[in-house]
């Protein structure tokens, strides 16, 4: 779930990432007391109201917490959100949402949707100086614990403030992933326009932009396996600031990531049309599972999980231009995992540049320089069944600590028509070859469902 091993991939926009940025990731003085909270909160609240045009229908509950205890209210949140988005889980699997990772960006407050308080670091002033280092913001070591406190303590606000004007609740009950993505890079990138705006407002100019690269913006971040992904902030930045009215944006929020990518594309009210495919592609990811899991869940996708899989791919981008929807069905038990994407594009044609991108990501992934794997790429190999092409990669991942190899994952895509589909084993046996039939069944049903 986001975390199965090379599968991340794929749902490396799953839940805890979709819902983390939630949270201001990362900001500074000797400890910030309830009372300078309550202070600061109300010298913001009208700050933002100004640069949101909006009034608050109630003032939101600020409170203070440590490192660890911003961490509690974030778990709590995010186990609530997974139980809503997949029921299917049991308590051990969700459990397995709370965000782990020791070496992420620190996380300097938060609102949670759970009691709408805001949260803010009590030590943000020591906590955003060994931040700092890190992220070679010196020119951030003068500004005032006031000042950086202001601008975490505004972001959050923004926060409230979209949630007292918007149908939030109706995205949650909906347990549509895919929408709940667009409503994050929406929130995100108002929050961040409210707070350069709060800054500015407090002789503080320009304090949020210098910010923001230490602040994550939550994009791929550095290292051999990250893209040129646009961060979720950024491209609702960029959508915020191409809506002439915002706040009926809120009051008719945007259905997919589509629509935030490409801002030109968002109409209020748009349904989410029901897929006709998702009972076989169930199916099939439980058949290539080889038992009956108890483990399942059901996604709508869209750009926010396409792009990372074909961001080494020169023409990805502009292939997604074509993309009409997209579907995933991920099924696990234990370490294995299967996932089973469903790609509707605009033409064949442009099925055939998706899975060219899909392509070139996987060669990328295969490269010989990466001594720690091995890997063979074979092409064509897949039936699909028709006037089409295919691909077919596997490969062992090495321990980090050194040691055997471990079990072999595979990937296979293939396309028909409109139609790409894209389906992902690990931990199966070097002779497992049942992917070939289940893209074939899964491509004939697709294209037959929409001619
Ligand atoms: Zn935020």
């Amino acid at each position: 779930m986001g975390r199965h091993g090379e599968s991340g991939d794929s749902r490396g926009t799953g839940l805890i990432a979709q819902l983390a940025t939630l949270a201001f990731l990362s900001a500074a003085h000797a400890g910030l007391s309830d009372a300078e909270l309550l202070d600061l909160r109300d010298e913001i609240l009208p700050l933002v109201e100004q640069a949101a045009g909006r009034q608050f229908t109630a003032t939101p509950a600020v409170d203070t917490r440590t490192h660890a205890g911003i961490g509690d209210v974030i778990e709590a949140e995010d186990e609530a959100l997974a139980g809503q988005f997949y029921p299917h889980l049991g308590p051990r699997a969700l459990h397995a949402f709370r965000r782990g990772d020791p070496t992420g960006p620190p996380v300097f407050g938060k609102f949670s949707l759970l009691n709408q308080t805001v949260y803010i670091r009590s030590d943000i002033a020591r906590a955003w100086r060994l931040h700092r280092k890190a992220g070679g913001m010196d020119a951030l070591e003068t500004e005032t614990e006031e000042n950086l406190a202001a601008c975490v303590l505004a972001h959050e606000l923004a926060h409230a403030l979209q949630l007292q004007h918007s149908a939030l609740d109706s995205v949650v009950q909906d347990g549509d992933m895919e929408r709940l993505a667009a409503w994050n890079a929406l929130a995100e990138g108002h929050a961040v326009q409210i707070t350069r705006q709060v800054c500015a407002a407090r002789g503080t100019p320009g304090l949020m932009e210098r910010l923001e690269p230490a602040l994550g913006f939550d994009g791929p971040g550095p290292g051999p396996e990250s893209g040129e992904v646009q961060s979720r902030q950024e491209a609702g930045l960029r959508f915020v600031e191409a809506q002439p009215d915002i706040w009926a944006v809120f009051a008719a929020l945007p259905t997919d990531t589509r629509m935030i990518h490409r801002p030109d594309s968002y109409r209020p009210g748009v349904p989410v049309e029901a897929f006709p495919g998702w009972p076989t592609l169930e199916a099939s990811a439980r058949d290539l599972l080889g038992s009956d899991p108890s483990l399942s869940m059901r996604d709508r996708a869209g750009f926010q999980t396409l792009q990372p899989l074909i961001r080494r791919s020169e023409a990805g981008e502009q292939v997604l231009d074509g993309l009409t929807s997209a579907h995933i069905g991920t099924v696990s038990l234990g370490a294995r995992v299967v996932e089973v994407m469903a790609v509707e594009m605009a033409s064949p044609a442009a099925a055939q540049g998706l899975l060219e991108a899909f392509r070139e990501q996987e060669a990328w992934r295969l490269r010989p320089e990466r001594r720690w794997r091995s890997a063979t790429f074979v092409e064509p190999p897949v039936d699909s069944g028709g006037p089409a092409g295919g691909w077919h990669s596997r490969f062992t991942v090495r321990p980090s600590q050194g040691g055997d190899l471990g079990a072999v994952t595979a990937v296979w895509a293939a396309t028909r028509g409109r139609w790409v589909v894209r389906v992902w084993m690990s931990q199966i046996t070097p002779e497992d070859t049942r992917c070939g039939t289940t893209l074939h069944t899964l491509l004939t049903a697709l294209a037959a469902a929409s001619p």
